[in-house]
């Protein structure tokens, strides 16, 4: 590090606010599977001006960014997905979504700026790079569709990716507390299944028993996959936490419509 470079931790600091305006855009421009246009239009420019090497149009919306460092090294990716989902916001503040009937309801919007700000800081950093990092936007995740296009383009191909990374923002934790977890998590796609509610709360926080209800409609299908206690556990957790939010939301707008929901575990068996 020079004498006149900051360290990484004032790198981290001076983009904070922007990052957080960053991800309130996103917010207020939310954009459905596949169809994430603008998001990816800011992704691409952010990238290139960063001096990354971008690649767009991967399964249709994802983009690339590519980070030669000045010495040699692995090649470590990091996958952020970019995409909303089919929920009206009834949170009122400046960044509520702008867009009727689509919500960043999964925290991907804060998944594209971080990953935005942390390309940023890299690339500011490059010449104490050792390898390559490669910065993977991913649409589609929500309909369970980005990953297996943009994997087929060869995105952990050219250049080779040896270790890949990513994160899921969660409201089950104090601010500021990062739960890090070796090997897969949450990257198995169990059955979907369809709960019944008649109303239902939106977030983790304020499950009442309507949220439980689609909880209890949708055990036998969390527990199929799961062989022992501790991942049916898993399977569970993550639909209190995660993808019932989304099934009690939808249920809500709803009114008596049924809605399609996924599990999700650690790992298929
Ligand atoms: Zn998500």
């Amino acid at each position: 590090m020079s004498k006149t470079q900051g360290t990484w931790g004032d790198e981290v600091a001076k983009r904070l606010e922007g990052m957080v305006a960053l991800r309130r855009d996103f917010h207020r421009h939310p954009e459905l599977s596949f169809a994430e246009q603008r998001t990816s239009h800011i992704i691409a420019e952010r990238l290139t001006t960063a001096g990354l090497e971008v690649k767009t149009g991967i399964a249709k919306t994802g983009v690339v960014g590519i980070l030669r460092g000045d010495t040699p090294g692995k090649t470590i990716a990091w996958r952020a997905d970019i995409d909303a989902l089919p929920l009206t916001e009834t949170l009122r503040a400046p960044f509520t979504s702008g867009t009727p009937g689509v919500m960043h309801a999964c925290g991907h919007d804060g998944h594209t700026a971080i990953a935005i700000t942390a390309a940023e800081i890299l690339a500011a950093r490059r010449k104490e790079l050792p390898g390559t990092a490669v910065f993977i936007f991913q649409p589609a995740e929500e309909v369970l569709a980005g990953a297996k296009p943009m994997i087929e383009a060869g995105v952990l191909e050219h250049p080779r990716v040896d270790e890949i990374y990513g994160l899921h923002l969660t409201t089950q934790d104090k601010t500021g507390t990062v739960n890090v977890r070796r090997g897969p998590t949450m990257a198995s796609i169990g059955p979907s299944y369809r709960p019944w509610a008649r109303r239902a709360t939106c977030s983790p926080a304020c499950c009442g028993f309507s949220a439980l209800a689609v909880v209890g409609a949708a055990r036998p299908a969390a527990s199929a996959p799961a062989r022992n206690s501790r991942k049916r556990m898993d399977a569970l957790l993550l639909l209190e936490s995660g993808k019932s939010s989304y099934a009690a939301s939808a249920i809500e707008q709803d009114g008596h419509s049924p809605s399609l929901s996924t599990t999700r575990s650690r790992r298929p068996q």
